[in-house]
């Protein structure tokens, strides 16, 4: 069969990957005149670059299933390097440095606002939950019918996930 996708982001690139693996001839068609969608880059002729998009490197499950599904791993392809600092913000009297490890960045939490750093543990903890329960039992499945998402154990985590908060 022949299939046409248009645009060459991630979403693009990954169908196009997946139609070309099931046997299909596969044109991806793209309005810019660079690849990548969103995470493209742009230079300006005084050698600034902008990332348009993705700085972080979120998901990297996600990421490293992709590549196995094509019979590859993330690092037959590139090296993750983590920063330390992460990143800096600059605001008009301040500039701040992210460090890597979460002790360290509670421990500037703590200067900045006293409590906030446990705030910030307590954030993190609540967000790993969610990603964990959200991947396993929300992303990954089919979405061919609700009740797919029927669980006690969905149910159970219902007020965990915030659902109800408007
Ligand atoms: C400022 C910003 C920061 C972000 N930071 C992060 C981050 O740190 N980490 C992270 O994981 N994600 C981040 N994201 C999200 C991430 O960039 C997007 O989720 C991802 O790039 C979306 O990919 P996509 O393929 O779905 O869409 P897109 O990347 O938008 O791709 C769509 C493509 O379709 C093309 N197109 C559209 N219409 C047509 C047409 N009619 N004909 C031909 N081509 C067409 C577009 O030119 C584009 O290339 C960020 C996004 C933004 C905007």
């Amino acid at each position: 069969m022949k299939i046409a996708i248009i645009g060459s982001g991630f979403s693009g690139l990954s169908a196009a990957a997946y139609a070309t693996k099931n046997g299909n001839e596969v044109h991806v068609f793209e309005k810019h005149d660079q690849a990548g969608g969103r995470a493209r880059q742009f230079c300006t002729p005084q050698g600034y670059v902008f990332d348009m998009g993705p700085s972080w490197y979120w998901m990297p499950d996600i990421i490293e299933r992709f590549f196995a599904d094509f019979g590859y791993k993330q690092t037959d392809f590139f090296e993750l390097v983590s920063l330390n600092p992460q990143f800096e913000m600059i605001f008009s009297d301040l500039k701040m440095n992210l460090p890597e490890s979460l002790d360290d960045l509670k421990s500037l939490f703590e200067k900045i606002e006293p409590s906030a750093g446990k705030q910030l543990e307590k954030f993190m903890q609540s967000a790993k939950f969610k990603y964990e329960v959200g991947m396993q039992d929300f992303v990954n499945k089919p979405c061919h019918n609700w009740s797919e998402f029927i669980s006690p154990k969905i149910a159970k985590s219902v007020l965990k996930f915030d659902l109800l908060y408007f």
